[in-house]
């Protein structure tokens, strides 16, 4: 047999044995996983399915062993891993029957963590930004059986919303090249910064950004003489302002002008953001 059969052959095996998403009920001995937290994961989600509860029994760089949190009961559910030459880590021994009593289940679904609830709630984030509470808490029941507090489904949705979007603080950072990229990618668009420095810290601290786009500046001339200016909040972890102003056109169609937000709404903000509006743009 060719090295190219053999390695076939292995593939096949693997594939095989390789933990399945979607047959989440599936555990036993021999089965592999790509990582430790893939597995911790699947043994996690298998007991909520099961409605059993499991603790961790013995955890380090090459073994994984979980039992079923009522073994003090006689319960011998048990499940113990170690990591291969390969990285991934195999079952070598299985317990799989709980002969514990599924009726003293506390209900606290400890074992369904912020990390199971995130990754239930990442595709209903990426497709929609507003996802609510009241909804996350609604997918999870449709996942489990169970229902979440309040409190988990919140930090389950931070916690989708961060692998999806990034947090606030890598955002901030990255805001700086995001507007050299859109100035280089629209010409002659005006972008004003108003950054602070603190003696406790190294970063310069963000106050305020201003922005206005080259064709927005440019055909102002052609609209009505009027302008609107509004705020919005920006809720989370920042209470960041956004502040704009818009103009009107002959047909009556609201046309944005130029834009800033800003990390405290104040007199100095307001007046900065009208100076920076007449210099660049109302001219
Ligand atoms: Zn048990």
């Amino acid at each position: 047999m060719s090295d190219v059969d053999d390695l076939i052959r292995y593939l096949d095996e693997i594939q095989t044995a390789m933990w399945d998403k979607s047959r989440a009920m599936v555990l036993s001995k021999c089965i592999l996983f790509a990582d430790k937290a893939c597995l911790s994961r699947a043994v996690q989600m298998y007991n909520i399915k099961e409605c059993r509860e499991i603790v961790v029994n013995e955890s380090s760089q090459n073994i994984y062993k979980v039992i079923c949190h009522r073994w003090f009961t006689g319960c011998n559910w048990m499940l113990r891993a170690r990591k291969q030459k390969t990285n991934m880590w195999v079952v070598g021994k299985y317990i799989g029957t709980h002969n514990c009593e599924m009726d003293t289940f506390s209900g606290n679904y400890f074992n369904l963590n912020v990390d199971l609830i995130s990754l239930i709630l990442i595709p209903h984030i990426e497709a929609s930004i507003r996802y609510k509470i009241k909804e996350c808490i609604t997918s999870v029941h449709q996942v489990y059986g169970c229902t979440v507090a309040k409190r988990k489904a919140f930090l389950g949705s931070k916690c989708a919303f961060e692998i999806v979007y990034s947090n606030w603080d890598k955002s901030f950072a990255s805001l700086p090249r995001y507007m050299a990229t859109l100035q280089h990618f629209n010409p002659r668009t005006i972008i004003e910064w108003k950054l602070e420095r603190s003696p406790e810290i190294p970063e310069r601290i963000f106050m305020y950004m201003f922005w206005a786009f080259k064709p927005a500046i440019d055909d102002f001339v052609h609209y009505r003489p009027i302008i609107s200016i509004d705020d919005t909040h920006v809720y989370r972890k920042y209470d960041i302002k956004l502040l704009i102003v818009v103009a009107v056109d002959a047909n009556g169609s609201i046309f944005p002008l130029a834009f800033a937000i800003c990390a405290n709404e104040s007199q100095d903000m307001w007046t900065l953001f009208l100076n920076h509006l007449k210099e660049h743009v109302v001219r």
